[in-house]
């Protein structure tokens, strides 16, 4: 069940969309006026249920709701509710309240845990797939280990249901401006259902292969992703050691052949870069928890199939070296603070 080949992934790009969107009108489900929930007027509108609003999952619903989407959303948060309440959204009181009536279930939370909790149950309590009903296409953005996917994915295929895995790439700033990437695991058939609603929230919408391989091209992105930002951590340090202004090395850098995602929009020194984690104390962003994890999933993926990923250990170690020290809840461009001798 690995990964298509490349030239057997597709991508749907905004350039596109016009075109898709009406060669797609007859997969899209006509609204139900009778509804409980907040009712929108457009034709192409869908009840989604939203579940985790966290940095991600707040955007990408309200982009949803932006769209014309008639979404209900559930999260642990109050505050994270209310965002989204005030964004035009409704809200219900559980999980199981939140996915009454709906086309699509979209899930955004921090692990495979809450995932599998959520969807199969857990301490004896039963899963949204027990309690779900009608034909409702499930979409998990949630970055987890393919093999949590694929568990899901089968349990929700056994009583009938659509899903796939649609792990997301490009941060909070691509979650607001609605340019994510979505990497979407599963059927053809789930694919083209899910499209739609991922076009309202992202740019480009690939089709990796089967349930799962979405997490693994997402996984081998954010392994790079710690590489990336530890090394250029690194290099920033040692320029600013011996006598560089860091926004000079970082314009250099990113002008030659060392440039990368980091130095183009996620600077790590503080100031460099204006609207970055990094310039505002490393709040919000993702979490240095969630890219340890992350790394965690890879060395995990390397170990199944006897890779060797000596440069994605290394980060590994030092991403969940920073989280012990007490910054997993900072941004992870704090490793910045790793490589420096003085502090902010
Ligand atoms: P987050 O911690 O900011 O948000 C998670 C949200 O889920 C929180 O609001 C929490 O209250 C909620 N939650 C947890 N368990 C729940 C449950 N059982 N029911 C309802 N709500 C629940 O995390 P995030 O940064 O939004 O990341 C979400 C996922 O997206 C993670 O898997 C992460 O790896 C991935 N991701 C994050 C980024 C990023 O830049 N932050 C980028 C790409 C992918």
């Amino acid at each position: 069940m690995g990964a298509r080949n490349a030239s057997a992934a597709r991508v749907v790009t905004r350039s596109s969309r016009g075109a898709e969107s009406r060669h797609n009108n007859t997969l899209l489900t006509a609204p139900n006026q009778q509804r409980s929930y907040n009712k929108s007027t457009r034709s192409h509108a869908m009840r989604i249920a939203f579940i985790g609003l966290g940095n991600m999952g707040g955007p990408m619903a309200t982009n949803l709701v932006k769209a014309g989407h008639d979404v209900c959303v559930f999260d642990l948060s109050e505050q994270a509710m209310q965002t989204l309440e005030d964004a035009g959204a409704s809200r219900a009181a559980s999980a199981e309240a939140v996915t009454q009536e709906a086309e699509v279930v979209v899930s955004m939370l921090p692990a495979g845990a809450h995932v599998k909790g959520l969807y199969l149950g857990k301490d004896g309590a039963p899963g949204l797939l027990d309690t779900l009903s009608g034909n409702p296409l499930i979409i998990d953005a949630s970055t987890i280990a393919p093999d949590d996917s694929r568990t899901v994915g089968a349990a929700a295929a056994e009583r009938g249901f659509a899903f796939v895995d649609a792990p997301v790439s490009g941060g909070v700033g691509g979650a607001v401006a609605g340019t994510l990437s979505f990497i979407v695991g599963g059927s053809d058939e789930g694919f083209e259902r899910a499209k739609p609603v991922l076009e309202a929230m992202g740019k480009n919408i690939f089709h990796a292969g089967e349930t799962g391989a979405g997490q693994v091209a997402k996984i081998c992105n954010n392994m790079l992703l710690g590489i990336l930002m530890s090394g250029t951590a690194e290099a920033l340090a040692l320029g600013v050691e011996n006598g560089l202004d860091p926004a000079v090395l970082s314009e250099v850098m990113k002008q030659s052949s060392g440039g990368n995602w980091a130095l183009n929009g996620y600077n790590p020194w503080p100031g460099v870069m204006e609207k970055a984690p990094a310039s505002n104390g490393y709040q919000g962003g993702f979490h240095t928890d969630l890219m340890a994890k992350d790394l965690g999933l890879a060395w995990e993926l390397a170990l199944g199939s006897k890779s060797t990923v000596p440069m994605g250990s290394q980060a590994r170690n030092l991403f969940a070296l920073h989280a012990a020290n007490g910054n997993g809840g900072l941004d992870f461009s704090s490793i910045q603070r790793l490589y420096r001798r003085d502090e902010d």
